[in-house]
C-alpha cells in the first residue's frame, strides 16, 4: 500500500475513493487558481522541464537535494500515479462527468492538440472543474469542428482508453492540490513531461501503481511483441528461455503490455505480494 493510500484513502486505494474527486474540494480558491494557471500556460510547464534538465550539470549532492525538494513539493500540489485499466473502469463507474481535453504536455512539446487527457468530476455537467476549463482559451480545448468540451459516456471513455492502450499509452490519475483528483492522462515517454522527469531524469513526480506484471512462462511463446510496449524498461527477452521476462523492480504496473499479448501470458499481481517490488513506488 503506497503512502497516498495511507494518507488519502484510509488504507484503501486512494484513487478509488469518491471523496477525492468531490466538487466541494474546488470551493478552495487556491486550488481553482492553481488549475487555471496550470492549464492556461503550457509553456510554463516546458520551462520547468528545461530547468530540471539543467540540474544534470550541477554537483551530485545539489542535484539530489533539489530533486528531493521537487518531489516533496509535487506530492503536495500535482502528482500522478499509474492506474491499470480495470481500475480506470471503476473510476468511470462512480464519477458523473467525463470530458476529453487536449493534453498540455503534447501542446507544449509538439505544439499540437492531442486529446489524450480526461477531466473527471463527481458533479453533473462537470461541476466547478468544467467551469474552470470553459474559462480557458478555446483554441486549446477544442478542435476546429468541435465547439465546446467533448463530453463522453463511461462506455465511450473506456473504449477510448482501450484504444490508447493499443497505442502503448499508460493511464495515470493526477492531483490538483492533493488529494483532489481532477484528471486522468494517457502518457508516453516521448511526450509526457512527468514521465520524462520521473523516468529519464530520476525525479519522481509520477509514481508506480499498486501492481506489478508477471509473465506466465507456460503461456509465453517468446514472440517479443510486448517488449516495445513497456515505457519503463521493465520487459526483456530471455534468449536462454526464449520467453519474455519482467524485471519487477522497474515495473510501474500499468498493465499496457497485456493489451498486445495474443497469448494472454501477462498478468498483474498486487505489488505488496511481490517482495522485490513491494516497497518501490
Ligand atoms: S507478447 Fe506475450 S507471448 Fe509474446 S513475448 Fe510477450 S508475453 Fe510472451
Ligand atoms: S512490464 Fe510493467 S511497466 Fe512495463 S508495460 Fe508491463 S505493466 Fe507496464
Amino acid at each position: 500500500m503506497c503512502e497516498f493510500c495511507l494518507q488519502h484513502g484510509e488504507g484503501k486505494k486512494w484513487y478509488l475513493q469518491a471523496k477525492n474527486y468531490a466538487d466541494d474540494l474546488l470551493s478552495d480558491l487556491s486550488r481553482r487558481r492553481f488549475i487555471k494557471n496550470f492549464l492556461a500556460d503550457p509553456d510554463a510547464l516546458a520551462r520547468e522541464v528545461r530547468d530540471i534538465e539543467r540540474l544534470n550539470k550541477m554537483p551530485g549532492f545539489i542535484r539530489d537535494l533539489v530533486s528531493r525538494l521537487i518531489t516533496r513539493k509535487m506530492k503536495k500540489i500535482h502528482f500522478g500515479q499509474i492506474v491499470p485499466i480495470e481500475e480506470i473502469e471503476q473510476i468511470f463507474g462512480f464519477v458523473q462527468t467525463i470530458v476529453r481535453v487536449a493534453c498540455i504536455c503534447r501542446q507544449a512539446n509538439l505544439g499540437q492538440e492531442k486529446r489524450y487527457c480526461y477531466g473527471v468530476s463527481l458533479a453533473p455537467n462537470g461541476g466547478r472543474f468544467a467551469q474552470i476549463l470553459q474559462d480557458l482559451d478555446e483554441s486549446f480545448l477544442t478542435g476546429p469542428n468541435l465547439p465546446g468540451m467533448e463530453v463522453l459516456s463511461p462506455e465511450e471513455a473506456l473504449a477510448a482508453f482501450k484504444s490508447h492502450e493499443l497505442e502503448g499509452l499508460c493511464h495515470s490519475v493526477w492531483t490538483f492540490h492533493t488529494p483532489f483528483i481532477g484528471g486522468i492522462c494517457n502518457c508516453d515517454r516521448s511526450d509526457c513531461m512527468a514521465m520524462q522527469c520521473t523516468v529519464t531524469q530520476g525525479i519522481p513526480v509520477m509514481f508506480r501503481g499498486e501492481y506489478v506484471a508477471q509473465v506466465d512462462p507456460d503461456l509465453c511463446v517468446g514472440c517479443r511483441d510486448c517488449l516495445r510496449f513497456c515505457q519503463f524498461g521493465a520487459l526483456a527477452y530471455s534468449a536462454a528461455n526464449q520467453k519474455a521476462v519482467v524485471d519487477q523492480r522497474w515495473c510501474y504496473g500499468c498493465g499496457v503490455c497485456r493489451s498486445t499479448c495474443k497469448k494472454a501470458a501477462i498478468h498483474l499481481k498486487e505489488r505488496r505480494a511481490v517482495p522485490v517490488a513491494a516497497n518501490l513506488w
